[in-house]
């Protein structure tokens, strides 16, 4: 190694490979992760059971540094949110949820995103970057740390921060090899969420790599209603994406269930035929719904649903034979909510005229970031 590595980055078999790459058994790499992720040591003098000699070549040639806090904001609900520094001047949030008997983590994947769903602030900021594996699981690493007074850990992670997860495959499907092993974080396939926009090419491929569960931000029963508000939709039609989510979910094995999330739109998409539409849509999928009021931000030009229409909304799905929850809007007053991530230390001004301008999806940034899964 030329330059220090962060070892948080990296998987069992990466570690065992980097020390049969220096000539050492690969069994170092378990007894590492140990150290790192069980008993907390990020020292490695003091990491007694390796040798002396790795010991000093991994403090020579190796950190374990988790990203730069910024902020911390808490909510009167107990919602968490952390402004983290990555890519050396980029900002991401992190939202942690307490709740009765879980703690589920919110992650950012990427600074900003690339596919411009309408109503999504973070979508309005643009992408500017793809996450290392080490950044995201830092996001993990720092809320169990905040967590650890109350001898509590996070228990659940869902991919529902800034970014689309699936466009920067490889580093968060790193992340969650780590986050289920044993060795580190140990989280059950159940108990991490990837939520996708609809990245037909890399749902196809996913189930070679995780288990995991799965989310699809479908918010709209048709094409004519999704193209216009997630325009990656114009791309891999619903049609596409619901063949690939049929394959995901058939990889998974018996009692799995994927996750729909349909954001109400007031006077948008949130007409009570569309939920009936939406039932018909996804008839025969093992699946549970989740139906997100909008949050409102700055210029999103959206407006919130009224509560009543939220309800009879959820009433068809439910009398269609769904079940269908209504997302409480956590961590509203810091911003936490979902959709409501943009990085607010970066320039506020920028983005709402960014917003203004209304730009359609670019083409290319979504062609290079689909050359990105390769
Ligand atoms: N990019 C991924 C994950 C991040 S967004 C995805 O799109 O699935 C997490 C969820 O919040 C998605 O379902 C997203 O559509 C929804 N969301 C985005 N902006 C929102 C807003 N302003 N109000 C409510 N939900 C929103
Ligand atoms: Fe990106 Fe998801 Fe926001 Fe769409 S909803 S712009 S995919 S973060």
């Amino acid at each position: 190694m030329n330059e220090l590595v962060n070892l948080y980055g990296h998987t069992r078999d990466q570690l065992e490979a980097l020390f049969r790459s220096q000539g050492q058994q690969a069994f170092r790499g378990r007894q590492l992760m140990k150290w790192i992720y069980h008993d907390g040591v990020t020292d490695f003098s003091k990491m007694t059971n390796l040798p002396a000699n790795t010991r000093k070549w991994l403090s020579m040639n190796a950190h374990l540094d988790i990203p730069k806090v910024v902020s911390q904001e808490k909510s009167t609900d107990g919602t968490v949110k952390w402004a983290v520094q990555v890519n050396q001047d980029e900002f991401v949030e992190t939202v942690l949820i307490p709740e009765k008997g879980r703690n589920t983590l919110c992650v950012s994947s990427q600074v900003g995103c690339s596919l411009d769903c309408s109503f999504c602030a973070t979508g309005k900021q643009g992408f500017n970057g793809n996450l290392s594996s080490e950044e995201i699981i830092g996001q993990l690493l720092l809320a169990n740390d905040y967590l650890r007074d109350g001898d509590e850990r996070v228990t659940n992670v869902v991919f529902m921060g800034m970014g689309e997860p699936l466009l920067n495959f490889n580093s968060v499907l790193t992340a969650i090899n780590i986050m289920m092993d044993d060795m580190a974080f140990g989280l059950s396939k159940r108990k991490i969420t990837i939520s996708t926009s609809g990245v037909v090419p890399a749902i196809e491929k996913l189930s070679l790599y995780t288990d995991c569960s799965l989310a699809i931000s479908l918010h709209a029963p048709n094409d004519h209603l999704r193209d216009q508000l997630v325009p990656i939709n114009r791309r891999y039609p619903i049609a596409s994406l619901l063949e690939a989510c049929r394959s995901y979910l058939g990889s998974l094995g018996p009692h799995r269930k994927l996750l729909f999330e349909y954001t109400l739109l007031g006077g948008v998409n949130d007409h009570l035929p569309y939920a009936k539409e939406f039932a018909n849509l996804l008839r025969g999928l093992p699946c549970k719904i989740n139906l997100i009021p909008f949050n409102s931000f700055d210029y999103s030009g959206y407006r919130n649903p009224s509560r009543q229409r939220v309800l009879d909304f959820q009433s068809v799905l439910i009398e269609q034979g769904y079940t269908a929850m209504i997302r409480s809007t956590r961590g509203d007053d810091i911003s936490a909510a979902c959709g409501q991530l943009a990085g607010k230390v970066r320039d506020r001004t920028k983005r709402s005229s960014r917003y203004r301008d209304s730009r359609p999806l670019s083409d290319n940034s979504l062609i290079q970031n689909l050359r990105l899964l390769g």
